[in-house]
């Protein structure tokens, strides 16, 4: 037999496996899940390829078998799926998968409390494969591919910076995972705890597990199951096991429909977003079936970029199960699914905010980017999409938001339009002389921070009829020339401190010689109730913010 090759693993990976063996957790039995999520992975490849009557070289049941030895303080993670070549073997369990994880491996400091980002990892995003260190001081991986024709081999660690890799027999399809418990973990050589700790996070595994020859979970597909018969609980776990997260789903829905297309599905909304945190662009997290047979798991094309934060499951038996990827893309069935799924997410969200608002401003709070960024690029549904906004208001007090429903319902009759003011923040917003009129006429206005808010309101124009208007625009000007012509008609001695015609000429005509370039024109308006002079309009102050950056001028 050829001798072991010794392979060191990549540098991101010692430092995680560092981590990961030198932290203590409270939550160490995550392991379990990881190693059951992999093998739930590689029944469902098999599963699929099974069902697409490609050539495989098993017939085994697909299931995943755990068994504890406590003599030899072994833990043995055995499945039936699809296995590993050499190839796949090195690329896979010597660097880390998990993007999350190593981004945010490689922005960590050397020498930060590594307690504490273990804990950040396993609760943000797992450490899949490799937190069987936590638990055990040597893993040995037997595994072989169900490629026909394909060897064994066998795949062995420490964790401290290197493996072996090294040709073996009598290997079946599939893979087995043997762990060396260390003596500080032996609590998870007891059945009963490792039956506890499966039936906490893997009940919907749609694979039998086992543990010492006795099944463990509810092998069945939640999202074919009655809507009433689901608890919060099922929920729970159910959208931990579909999104690999560790948070709570914010709300979930269950939706069945039967015509024009059939569909089965369950669908959440996290409580947490990594990309929001700054960590790179989340992948789609909605799960393509067919029968409950996985076409395509994290389906892109599915639902619009925007929703990519939507963890869940959509069955429809009308797919076909070997759908190409340009079919993924463009197919008219997948064209039907996403327009109607989409929709009725937007209707979901639209009903939990109307359901609970204090609840909704929390998720409103974490995911506004991805709705503002629909609300600009998913044109087919902009409508409804803008309806999700909430922005505060002068209205109310600072960090109070409403929607533009709530801003259109409340307006007097006679106002014309929504009017808003992005600024950096409130304060500068509050004290501006922009907003002051509005303020003295006891008009509301919308307070926009966001950096997308302008593109938001440029994109969506209006809202029910009324236009968005920004209180430093030539509109808001217009309206504003009203309302003094107005306010002078019931109050003539005010109008008579204004300027005259020829006073004002005068003026414009002293602007334009004496401030030079940096005027481009004077206007005479009668807008103004408590400042002489305000620039407006040819950019707005975002742009204006924009363009002094680009000069290297910093506010
Ligand atoms: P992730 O599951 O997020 O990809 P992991 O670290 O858990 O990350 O696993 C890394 C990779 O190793 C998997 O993507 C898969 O390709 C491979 N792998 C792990 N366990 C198994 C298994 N039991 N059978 C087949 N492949 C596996
Ligand atoms: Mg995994």
């Amino acid at each position: 037999e050829a001798p072991a090759e010794k392979h060191e693993f990549k540098a991101e990976t010692k430092k995680l496996l560092h981590i990961v063996a030198h932290s203590l957790y409270s939550q160490r039995e995550v392991f379990v899940r990881e190693l059951i999520s992999n093998s739930s992975d590689a029944l469902e490849k098999l599963r699929h390829l099974q069902a697409t009557s490609q050539d495989v070289s098993t017939e085994a049941p697909l299931e995943v078998n755990i068994s504890v030895d406590k003599e030899a303080k072994t833990i043995t993670f055995c499945d039936s799926g699809i296995g590993m070549t050499a190839d796949e073997l090195k690329d896979n369990l010597g660097t880390i998968a998990r993007s999350g994880s190593k981004a945010y491996i490689e922005k960590m400091q050397d020498g930060a409390d590594t307690k504490d980002m273990a804990n950040t990892i396993v609760g943000q995003f797992g450490v899949g494969f490799y937190s069987a260190f936590m638990v055990g001081d040597k893993i040995t991986v037997y595994t072989r591919s169900a490629t026909p024709g394909s060897a064994g081999y066998c795949w062995e660690s420490d964790g401290l910076g290197s493996y072996t890799l090294s040709k073996a027999e009598d290997v079946p399809v599939g893979t087995k995972i043997v762990i060396s418990v260390k003596d500080d973990a032996k609590e998870f050589l007891g059945e009963d705890k490792l039956q506890e700790v499966i039936k906490k996070y893997s009940n919907f595994v749609g694979f039998p597990i086992s543990v010492n020859g006795e099944k463990v979970n509810t092998v069945e597909a939640l999202w074919t199951k009655d809507k009433n018969s689901i608890t919060d609980e099922d929920h729970e776990n159910f959208y931990q096991f579909v999104s690999g997260a560790w948070d709570k789903p914010m709300y979930n829905l269950v939706y069945k429909a039967d015509g024009p297309i059939s569909i089965r599905s369950i669908l959440y909304a996290p409580t947490r977003s990594p990309e929001a945190m700054g960590f790179e662009r989340v992948k789609p997290g909605v799960s393509l079936y067919s029968r409950k047979v996985l076409i395509m798991p994290n389906a892109p094309g599915l639902l619009p970029e925007w929703l990519r934060f939507i963890q869940g499951v959509v069955d429809s038996e009308d797919l076909p199960l070997n759908l190409s990827r340009e079919l993924l893309q463009n197919g008219p069935v997948i064209m039907r699914l996403k327009s109607i799924i989409t929709s009725r997410i937007i209707k979901w969200l639209q009903e939990e905010s109307k359901r609970d608002v204090e609840k909704y401003d929390e998720f409103y709070k974490v995911f506004a980017s991805f709705i503002k960024e629909g609300t600009c690029q998913d044109t087919a549904n902009q409508k409804e999409i803008s309806k999700l906004l909430r922005f505060e208001t002068s209205g109310k007090e600072a960090g109070k938001l409403i929607s533009l429903d709530e801003y259109v319902e409340s307006m007097p009759s006679e106002q014309e339009h929504i009017y808003y003011f992005c600024t950096p923040n409130r304060k500068v917003g509050v004290e501006s002389p922009y907003y002051a009129p509005f303020k003295q006429h006891g008009t509301e206005v919308l307070f926009l921070h966001h950096a997308l808010d302008e593109f938001v309101m440029g994109r969506l124009q209006e809202f029910k009829g009324k236009r968005l208007v920004s209180v430093d625009s030539k509109e808001a000007n217009s309206v504003l020339e009203k309302w003094n012509k107005a306010a002078q008609a019931e109050s003539p001695e005010s109008a008579a401190t204004a300027l005259t015609t020829e006073q004002a000429n005068e003026l414009t005509a002293w602007l334009l010689t004496n401030m030079g370039p940096s005027v481009k024109e004077v206007k005479v308006a009668e807008r103004f109730m408590t400042y002489p002079a305000i620039v407006t309009d040819f950019e707005s102050p975002a742009v204006r913010r924009m363009m002094k950056m680009m000069a290297g001028d910093s506010e």
